[in-house]
C-alpha cells in the first residue's frame, strides 16, 4: 500500500485526540498508521472509516512503553506506508492519586507509558524519520494548574516538554521541528471516566472560552503543526485549553 502521500504515525489513535487527529491529517492528505494498545476493534473501524473516504490508513498495535514493539510498529509503518514524516506522540493515561497514596505499581505504570513511551518512539523517530518531518508530543495544561492528585502525571508530562526542547536541538540538521502540544480538559474518555457531573462542569467553567475542550479543537492544533503554516515553529510547548492558563 506504499503511498506518495507523506505517512504520519498516530499513537493511542484508536479513540479520543488521537482518533481525532487521525482523522484530520487523513484529511490534510496525510496516509495514517494507527497506533493502538489493546482496543483492535476501535481502530480498525477507524480504518474502515478512513480508506472509506478515500485515504491510506492501516492499524498497528503496540505498546509504546514496550521498546521492541515499538521498534517493530516502525518498521511495520514502513513497509506497509512508507518512511515516517509526521509522529504524534499521543497515547497516555491519567490515573490521578495523591502522592503519598500513589503505590509503586502507579507510579511506573504513569511514567512507562507516558514518558517512556514518548522517549522510544523519538529514539526510533530520530534515526528514522525522514528529514523535513515534524514531530508533536502531548503534554498537559495540568503541568501549569498543580491540581492536587496530578503530581505523577503532570511529572509525566514534564518530562515530555523538557524532551521535546532539547530532541528539537539535537535534531540539528535534519529540517525536523521538535513540539508539544499541551490540551486542557478534553471530553474524552480519559478527562471524563470517574468524575461527577459536577465536577465535569467545574472544569468545563474554568476557561474564560466556559468549555470543554473537543479532540477537534486539539487535532486542529496538531495539524498546524504538521503542516505547511508550522514549519517555523520549533522547540515549543503550546497550549490549546481555552485560555485557563
Ligand atoms: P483516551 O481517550 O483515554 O485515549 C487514549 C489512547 O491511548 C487510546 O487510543 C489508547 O489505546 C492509547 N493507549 C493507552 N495506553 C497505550 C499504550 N501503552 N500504548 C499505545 N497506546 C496506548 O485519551 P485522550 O484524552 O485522547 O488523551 C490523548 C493524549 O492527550 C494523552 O497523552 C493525554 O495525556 C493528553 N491529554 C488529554 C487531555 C484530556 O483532557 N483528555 C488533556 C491534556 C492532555 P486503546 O484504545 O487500545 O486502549
Amino acid at each position: 500500500m506504499t503511498t506518495t502521500s507523506k505517512v504520519a504515525l498516530i499513537t493511542g489513535a484508536s479513540r479520543g485526540i488521537g482518533a481525532t487527529i487521525a482523522r484530520r491529517l487523513a484529511r490534510d492528505d496525510f496516509a495514517v498508521a494507527i497506533n493502538y494498545a489493546s482496543n483492535a476493534a476501535e481502530a480498525d473501524a477507524l480504518v474502515a472509516e478512513l480508506a472509506q473516504a478515500g485515504a491510506s490508513a492501516i492499524a498497528v498495535q503496540a505498546d509504546v512503553s514496550r521498546a521492541e514493539q515499538v521498534h517493530a510498529m516502525f518498521a511495520t509503518v514502513e513497509e506497509k506506508l512508507g518512511k515516517i514524516d509526521v509522529l504524534v506522540n499521543n497515547a497516555g493515561i491519567l490515573k490521578t492519586a495523591p502522592l503519598a497514596q500513589t503505590s509503586n505499581e502507579l507510579y511506573a505504570q504513569n511514567f512507562a507509558i507516558n514518558t517512556q513511551g514518548v522517549f522510544n518512539t523519538l529514539r526510533e523517530a530520530g534515526t528514522r524519520l525522514n528529514d523535513g518531518g515534524r514531530i508533536i508530543n502531548l503534554s498537559s495544561t495540568t503541568l501549569a494548574l498543580n491540581l492536587p492528585g496530578y503530581a505523577i502525571y503532570n511529572g509525566t508530562k514534564a518530562a515530555v516538554e523538557a524532551f521535546t526542547r532539547v530532541f528539537a536541538k539535537e535534531l540539528r540538521g535534519r529540517r525536523i521541528t521538535v513540539n508539544a502540544v499541551a490540551p486542557g480538559p478534553v471530553a474524552t474518555d480519559l478527562f471524563l471516566n470517574g468524575k461527577t457531573e459536577e465536577q465535569i462542569e467545574t472544569f468545563a467553567k474554568m476557561p474564560p472560552l466556559e468549555r470543554l475542550g473537543q479532540p477537534e479543537d486539539i487535532a486542529g492544533v496538531v495539524a498546524f503543526l504538521a503542516g505547511k503554516d508550522g514549519a517555523w515553529v520549533n522547540g515549543q510547548v503550546l497550549r490549546a485549553n481555552g485560555g485557563v492558563a
